[in-house]
């Protein structure tokens, strides 16, 4: 039993009362009320409960910008269909090329707007049963199996090719460029982040192209990418830790069979790679520019055997050090190079820099530029692969060079036609002043026929491979013998 009295409540009532007067509540009605109170409070925490569990999921799943999956549940869902299923599959990476312009004209809230727009398209791609994500920025991933590739491109190009997209309020129409690349996928324990790795590749191979939107990646080109990025990765550690070793080629005089030169040529002595050529990671490193200090490297270490035996009174003959056309665009290349000199002591007679013939007919304005200065300083220049570019007769006028270096290519060819070219720039050279050397002597036939010509230095197979700098000393100093 239980009662209020006043505002105060009595256990031993049957009925309750209010303040001060006889209202009677019958005590199942307040059992009532207190059950649906409790009942009550208790659904309401567990709403907010679900409505934070629900916020919190979405916050960790959902992509704030499209409203689909973002990167982390892509990865998830991913797993999960690579594991139970047996389709075939491919991961598409796709790139906005132009979308900065959006962001930076026309504000950040249109260029949500067009990334819900594009993710929109992404996500037609991949209905019914596929999955897609915004990774970040203009970044999206798709991971959709497949029965046909051919069908399966043609749909990402028709859904992706014509992004025009209106801006936003404005009448303005913009025409993105969307980069797509494909990643087949092979094995399927591969990691995800991998795939989408390869997929992005195959995306930057389409964003340099002007007609291809989709890219998809091939095992070989796939494999060459990764392989880049081993070197890329390991190319600072291998420069510091000394890997990069410099070999000498010698140079042959013509007339007395004396060395009368060297060619520096890099090798990577790698502990787990053995001798990498330098073919496989120069045109890399030309693209990442690391080649810059690469060609320092070489320099430093041409400088310090020159200094090394001029110091004991050793004859030394020039040595020459490719250098790579990216100098040009380091504006304090001529005062690394004087630095260098300075350094050393090293007379500027004893070293020729190479540039190859390309490099003059590429940037020809700025490369006159760099000659001249160059040459006014003293340094020598010599025009290396000689006969494989486009460079012109006049070039040879305008460049004040002191060596050209006729490319392997001309002399393996053996047709007379070949054979005149080369007597004839041999006799236009020696008009201009300039001195020839032949690149890739390897018979006695050429040895015969370039004597013949008047050529001046031979450097080839036939007297003597690149070899390590100690052994090309010994040469120098008649301990080992030129094989010819
Ligand atoms: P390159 O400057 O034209 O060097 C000549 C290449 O021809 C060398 O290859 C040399 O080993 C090879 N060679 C010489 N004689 C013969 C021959 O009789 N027969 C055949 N088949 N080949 C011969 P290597 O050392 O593999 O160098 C390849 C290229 O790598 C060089 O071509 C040069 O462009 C580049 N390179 C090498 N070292 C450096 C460097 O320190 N810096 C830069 N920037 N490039 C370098
Ligand atoms: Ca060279
Ligand atoms: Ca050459």
């Amino acid at each position: 039993m239980m009662f209020f009295t006043g505002a105060g409540v009595s256990l031993n009532g049957k009925f309750i009362a209010a303040a001060g007067g006889g209202i009677y509540i019958p005590a199942f009605l307040v059992l009532l009320i207190v059950i649906m109170v409790v009942v009550l409070s208790s659904y309401f925490i567990w709403l907010a409960n679900r409505h934070m569990k629900k916020a919190i999921f979405q916050h960790a799943n959902i992509d704030d910008i499209t409203g689909y999956g973002n990167y982390a549940k892509f990865v998830d869902d991913a797993n999960i269909m690579l594991k139970y299923d047996d389709m075939h599959y491919v991961v598409g990476y796709v790139d906005i090329s132009n979308f900065k312009i959006i962001n930076d004209f026309y504000g950040r809230k249109s260029g949500d707007l067009v990334l819900k727009m594009i993710a929109d398209r992404v996500h037609d791609i991949v209905v019914p049963d596929g999955i897609c994500a915004r990774i970040f920025a203009d970044r999206f991933v798709f991971m959709v199996s497949y029965l046909d590739l051919g069908s399966l491109e043609y749909m990402v190009e028709t859904h992706l090719s014509e992004a025009d997209v209106e801006i936003p309020q404005t009448n303005v129409h913009i025409r993105l460029k969307c980069n797509c690349g494909i990643y087949r996928v092979d094995d399927y324990r591969e990691n995800i982040n991998d795939m989408v790795d390869k997929a992005s590749m195959a995306a930057k191979i389409s964003k340099n192209s002007v007609s291809k939107m989709v890219t998809v990646l091939e095992k070989e080109i796939s494999s060459t990418i990764v392989n880049n990025q081993k070197i890329t990765y390991k190319m600072n550690d291998a420069l510091s830790n000394q890997e990069f070793v410099p070999y000498i080629q010698p140079k042959i005089s013509f007339r007395d069979g004396r060395i009368v030169g060297g060619e520096a040529l890099v090798r990577w002595i790698s502990p787990e790679d053995g001798m990498i050529p330098p073919d496989k990671f120069i045109p890399l490193f030309e693209q990442n520019g690391f080649v810059t200090k690469v060609d320092f490297y070489m320099l430093e270490k041409v400088c310090a055997m020159l200094k090394a035996r001029s110091d004991i009174g050793k004859r030394n003959v020039p040595i020459s050090v490719n250098q790579s056309r990216v100098h040009i665009y380091d504006k304090m290349y001529i005062n690394k190079l004087i630095n260098t000199f300075d350094k050393y002591g090293i007379d500027k007679e004893n070293i020729i820099f190479e540039l190859t013939e390309s490099a003059f007919t590429e940037n020809t304005d700025d490369m006159i530029v760099l000659i001249k200065r160059m040459k006014t300083l003293g340094y020598r220049i010599s025009m290396d692969d000689f006969g494989c570019g486009y460079s012109s007769l006049n070039m040879l006028n305008l460049l004040p060079i002191n060596e050209l270096k006729i490319d392997k290519a001309f002399l393996d060819d053996e047709s007379p036609k070949s054979r005149f070219i080369i007597k004839t720039i041999v006799e236009l050279a020696h008009g201009l002043g300039i001195s020839i050397v032949c690149e890739g002597v390897e018979t006695d036939e050429q040895v015969r026929f370039l004597r013949h010509i008047g050529c001046d230095v031979a450097q080839g197979y036939y007297y003597a491979k690149p070899m390590p700098m100690n052994d090309f000393e010994k040469m120098l100093d008649g301990r080992m013998s030129v094989t010819k």
